[in-house]
């Protein structure tokens, strides 16, 4: 593994502030990918996206709950012409809104609400560190809301959904944590045991610690723990269930008895935080992303002043392959520059004169000179995220895609 803070793609200035990094472009690259890949995932499996502003009054988060038991990771209000505002420090009170805004019928639950969303934690600066601890955060959220009766499919299609988007990442869970609530801790009242069984249930066959102290102020959750390169564990992914935001949002559908129910929120999230995501696919990876993440994914490479030209006519055609042509230096040393990046294509006198392109892979594997078109083909289809069927059955595109660190 590697230190993600080494690998340049952000930084930090003290004017902006600790916990505040700023994203360089190739690190912006990355992360848009990551959001690109997630949100496509998410519309498959019947999620529908919303967006929805990083502040909101006070009262909003007294009803949600955390003005009482979280507002120490909360940043104090600001007074805005006699109201006061607030940075949110979760997606839910927003989501729980949006549910609201319009009678529901137990004909459209499981409603899935997704949203790639900032939110604000008020973290001590000793306890920042690079893009795994901010202060503004990125989070990849979403609110399944249900009938009693759906709450453990759509918990454990949750966690599928999860596990199906590390396989595509090639990142591993360090293990899966089933919090508890735990003494001393500041929690709602509310039927914990039910959704603790729920959890439980979901959990079922794969291997977990249960571990109390560590569950959210409203409800039980199953985490889904990585480690970093010196093995300091964080969680990423979250599964949670919550009976007591619906009941505080009054949320309400009508089911097919004409009656009024309370549905039940499934709190969830694929890769957490976007900032966390990337830094642990920055250490996994060392800077050798899957070809589809890669800042830079096709370098070109002209032996000479000579083969410019022909360097820039095979840039112009490379279309949605992001590529770079690399000039200065000696061939040696421009290739070694390139050790991270997928493809890379040196082109000679021959390559010139015929229209081809010659493609090292980043393993210094060489493949032959073919028609340039033809292998900006190949490289289009190497570098396709992930198919949304499970990455176990997926066909690899015929182009050999050079194997990650
Ligand atoms: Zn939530």
């Amino acid at each position: 593994m590697h230190d993600h803070r080494k690998l340049g793609r952000f930084g930090t200035d003290p004017l902006i502030g600790a916990g505040l990094p700023y994203w360089l472009p190739d690190g912006a690259i990355v992360r848009h990918s990551l959001e690109e890949y997630v949100r496509d995932l998410e519309r498959r499996a019947g999620y529908r996206h919303v967006h929805s502003p990083v502040l909101g009054k006070r009262e909003l988060y007294e009803i949600s709950g955390h003005w009482s038991l979280y507002r120490d990771d909360m940043y104090p209000p600001m007074d805005v012409g006699g109201e006061q505002l607030v940075l949110r420090p979760s997606l839910c009170p927003h989501h729980a809104l949006i549910y609201r805004s319009s009678g529901r019928s137990y004909r459209e639950l499981p409603l899935r609400i997704a949203e790639v969303g900032g939110m604000y934690r008020a973290e001590l600066s000793g306890a920042l560190g690079g893009l795994s601890r901010v202060r503004a955060i990125q989070l990849n959220d979403a609110h399944v809301f249900c009938t009693l009766d759906q709450v453990e499919a759509e918990a454990a299609a949750a966690l599928a959904l999860i596990r199906r988007a590390y396989d595509a990442l090639r990142i591993s869970p360090a293990r899966f944590r089933l919090s508890l609530p735990g003494p001393g801790g500041k929690y709602v009242p509310g039927n914990w045991d039910r959704a603790v069984a729920i959890l439980r249930s979901v959990l079922d066959g794969l291997p977990y610690d249960a571990v109390e102290g560590e569950a959210a102020f409203y409800g039980p959750k199953i985490d889904v723990q990585i480690a970093d390169g010196a093995g300091r564990e964080s969680t990423l992914s979250t599964v949670q269930v919550d009976f007591h935001q619906p009941e505080q949002f009054g949320l309400e559908y009508v089911g097919a008895d004409g009656a009024k129910h309370r549905p039940v929120m499934v709190h969830r999230s694929i890769i957490g935080s976007v900032e966390r995501a990337v830094a642990q696919l920055i250490e996994v990876h060392g800077g050798a992303f899957p070809a589809w993440l890669a800042p830079v994914q096709l370098r070109l490479l002209p032996v000479s002043a000579a083969e410019l030209p022909y360097a820039r006519e095979v840039l112009d055609r490379c279309g949605d392959v992001r590529a770079e042509i690399a000039s200065e230096g000696s061939l040696g040393a421009r290739i070694r520059d390139g050790r991270l990046v997928p493809f890379q294509a040196v082109l000679g006198p021959q390559e010139a004169a015929a229209g081809q392109l010659s493609v090292r892979l980043r393993d210094g594997h060489r493949l032959d000179a073919q028609p340039a078109e033809d292998a900006l083909a190949s490289i289009r289809e190497a570098i396709r995220p992930p198919s949304p069927r499970p990455a176990s059955r997926r066909q690899e595109p015929g182009f050999p895609v050079p194997p990650s660190r």
